[in-house]
């Protein structure tokens, strides 16, 4: 630590390094990374740019990648921010709406991210405790706020809201930013992009790092109203104005354009999820329901913190959290065939020793 640093620098805590850890032949199922990988037709078009002239700076615009999404949506290209990873692009979208003078909502058990941004572009947060269930209830949303965030599935826990659920926090809540984050969304859940036609202050915030398998890439997008499209534009272009990279916009719009290999990819990782859960729940774990591609799940039994360090001896990587109300979960990421069955043998072979 420097003493030349602020005294808020002072108190951030670094992403924690042992997520990515650089171990080879690892089964990495810790953050949610889709084990397929991208599109062929992403790699061609990612490849072909690097052969074209990385000498040249990128089309400030992104117009090649807008109008991919535009036409996978039926939208506009003006209803549509793509920025560097969702995560910039929701650090954006509070700088450029949620600094007011009331309260930002958000799950208590959700992105770990949300408080982060708070802390850094001053919001002051409200976390809003999940239900007996882990379920967020919408409509303990309905209060005084500076603006609301929250994720479609949750993350850590991977449940799902319907979009009627959501309609009736829009219907009520029409004078500030509801933000959907839908990092998860192609899993199994209804995308609220349907919604953003009748409902000027909802933004919908989705990233290309799960389904269409290019977290390495890095790009994220927002879809909303013209003008909170703006709103982030001009936050953006005050602080970089190239939306993303040459090789980033021409993979991500390919990606967006190949539709079959996305559904295919989606629908097998939907099945090996449910095939992981039944096979967790035989093992006598608890596990949530869930709309992403990971599970979230609980050992009556069993120490989650103690699990993860024994399969992480295995070369087996979980996510496994500190916070007390979820501490005995394990976040699991769904993997391979091959990879799950590694993960459901060794927690076999160790619930057995207990
Ligand atoms: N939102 C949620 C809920 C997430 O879990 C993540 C990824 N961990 C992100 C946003 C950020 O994703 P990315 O920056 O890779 O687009």
């Amino acid at each position: 630590m420097s003493k030349l640093w602020s005294p808020f620098v002072k108190q951030l805590v670094p992403y924690v390094a042992g997520e990515q850890p650089k171990m080879k032949r690892l089964v990495k199922l810790n953050t949610n990374e889709n084990p397929y990988g991208p599109s062929p037709k992403a790699l061609a078009a990612m490849q072909a740019q690097i052969n074209d002239d990385l000498r040249l700076y990128p089309d400030p615009s992104g117009e090649v990648l807008k109008q991919a999404i535009a036409d996978y949506y039926h939208i506009s290209p003006a209803q549509i921010f793509v920025g560097n990873g969702s995560d910039e692009v929701l650090a954006h979208a509070y700088h450029a709406f949620f600094q007011q003078d009331k309260p930002l909502l958000f799950p208590d058990i959700s992105y770990s991210f949300y408080p982060v941004y708070c802390g850094l572009y001053r919001v002051e947060p409200k976390p809003i405790a999940l239900d007996e269930q882990f379920q967020i209830n919408l409509a303990d949303y309905q209060q005084d706020n500076g603006g609301i965030i929250f994720p479609n599935p949750n993350a850590p826990t991977g449940c799902l809201l319907g979009l009627a659920e959501i309609e009736a926090l829009l219907q009520n809540n029409t004078e500030t930013v509801v933000l959907v984050d839908e990092a998860y969304i192609d899993f199994g859940g209804q995308s609220a992009v349907s919604l953003v036609d009748k409902y000027p202050n909802l933004l919908v915030t989705q990233t290309l790092s799960k389904s269409r398998a290019l977290a390495g890439m890095r790009v994220g997008l927002a879809i909303g109203h013209p003008q909170l499209i703006e709103g982030l534009e001009r936050i953006k272009d005050s602080f970089n104005s190239y939306p993303l990279d040459r090789v980033a916009l021409a993979g991500a719009a390919a990606a967006f354009a190949d539709r079959e290999y996305f559904e295919q990819s989606c629908a097998k990782i939907i099945t090996s999820r449910e095939q992981l859960s039944e096979q967790l729940t035989s093992l006598g774990f608890k596990v949530l329901p869930s709309a992403a591609n990971f599970v979230f799940a609980r050992h009556p039994q069993q120490d989650a913190a103690q699990l993860s360090i024994q399969l992480r001896e295995q070369g087996i990587i979980v996510r496994h959290f500190t916070q007390p109300r979820i501490a005995q979960f394990l976040r699991i990421t769904v993997g391979t065939d091959e990879q799950n069955t590694a993960l459901v043998e060794a927690l076999a072979e160790l619930l057995n020793k207990q």
